[in-house]
């Protein structure tokens, strides 16, 4: 017997679905009631699309399957911080997070399975990068916190970071996809402006975003402003300098005019000097710029340090005098692993 590889139904767009209906000499609009059980209703099942004959979910059955994660694994943290390891149909695992504040839920999502960059000082860069995940995977998992967030905490979902594993421009046509069903009417109808993309800084793919003009709001992960200090931290600085991520965000912010957030930790014996924080305020002085100094949640190996308190201090007011914003962040989900960086597939 001839066996039929089955496509992802969720890979295929509305027109696509349109089009399998008109082929099989049935009407478009079932397309239409299709693509509306998988978007909106988050059918995990033909079996279940039950405004269509029994012959029509029996024809999609034996042409398609509907691949969903499935949260394997929930950890609350005591702090109100959920993660979620979530299994994939290939049986690889990611995971996110959910942050509640007093008046927000925030999703915090993965974009790879494991990260092909290599900052010490991050548990996920421990993990070899296996593969990207694609549009629905991504979609999937604001999906789950969204619904988590209705269930634990009455309200819906209210923003999105891209700073769960891996480096979302390493991945940036499958991130792009799952933000257009995001903030699409059809999806979760979110406003792009309530969505950060994090990232380790791709000169090229920030002037893509730029010259696609994209909606949503970029933070790069920075940590030192000196190129030999940010080399050896992150080591594929060496290939994409400080040169060049500046002149790729000088474009982003002439193109969008949208101000620009910058993650840095600062560590002991590492850029916790008055010259690490000048040349910072050297380095975001051409546009806007916010600078959220967070806090460091060690990996285990006790290599990086958390600095003083009396370094931050000196950050902020050096910043400060500079007119530079600067906000002190305090981590979340720390006991549960979830926090910055410490999201490494540990509960598996
Ligand atoms: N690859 C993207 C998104 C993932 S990392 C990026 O680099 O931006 C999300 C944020 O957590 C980044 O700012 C990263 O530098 C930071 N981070 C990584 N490891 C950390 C750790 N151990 N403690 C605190 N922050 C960490």
């Amino acid at each position: 017997m001839e066996t039929i590889k089955k496509k992802d139904i969720r890979a295929l767009t509305k027109e696509q679905i349109r089009a399998f209906f008109v082929a099989q000499g049935d009407k478009a609009f079932r397309g239409n009631q299709v693509y509306e059980w998988l978007w909106q209703k988050g059918a995990h099942s033909f079996e279940a699309m039950t405004n269509l004959s029994k012959e029509t979910r029996h024809q999609l059955d034996t042409n398609f399957v509907i691949n969903h994660i499935k949260v394997d694994q929930m950890q609350r943290s005591s702090d109100g911080t959920i993660k979620n390891a979530v299994q994939l149909h290939d049986g690889l695992i990611v995971e996110s997070v959910l942050i509640p504040t007093k008046t927000r839920t925030t999703a915090c999502v993965s974009s790879q399975v494991g990260c092909s960059l290599d900052c010490r000082f991050c548990a996920t860069s421990r993990l070899k990068r296996m593969r990207n995940l694609n549009p629905d995977e991504i979609y999937d998992q604001v999906v789950a916190i969204d619904n988590e967030s209705r269930l634990y905490f009455d309200r819906k979902l209210s923003n999105i970071v891209f700073m769960g594993m891996g480096e979302p421009l390493m991945n940036y046509n499958n991130v792009l996809k799952a933000i257009d069903k995001i903030t699409s009417p059809e999806g979760l109808a979110m406003s792009p402006k309530r969505i950060i993309v994090s990232t380790s800084g791709v000169p090229k793919m920030i002037k893509k975003m730029a010259d696609d003009e994209v909606k949503f709001k970029l933070a790069v992960s920075l940590h030192s402003a000196i190129d030999e200090i940010r080399t050896s931290i992150m080591p594929f600085n060496a290939t994409f300098p400080l040169k060049d991520l500046r002149e790729a965000l000088q474009y982003w912010y002439s193109k969008t005019k949208s101000r620009i957030t910058y993650e840095y930790v600062v560590w002991d014996g590492i850029n916790d000097t008055q010259n690490d924080a000048n040349a910072l305020v050297e380095f975001c002085r051409f546009a806007p710029s916010k600078v959220n100094l967070i806090e460091y949640n060690p990996i285990d190996d006790g290599e990086f340090q958390q600095a003083s308190n009396k370094a931050i201090d000196m950050y902020v007011t050096t910043l400060e005098r500079s007119g530079i914003t600067v906000t002190v962040r305090r981590s979340r989900g720390k006991d549960i692993d979830a926090a910055c960086g410490q999201l490494a597939n540990k509960s598996n």
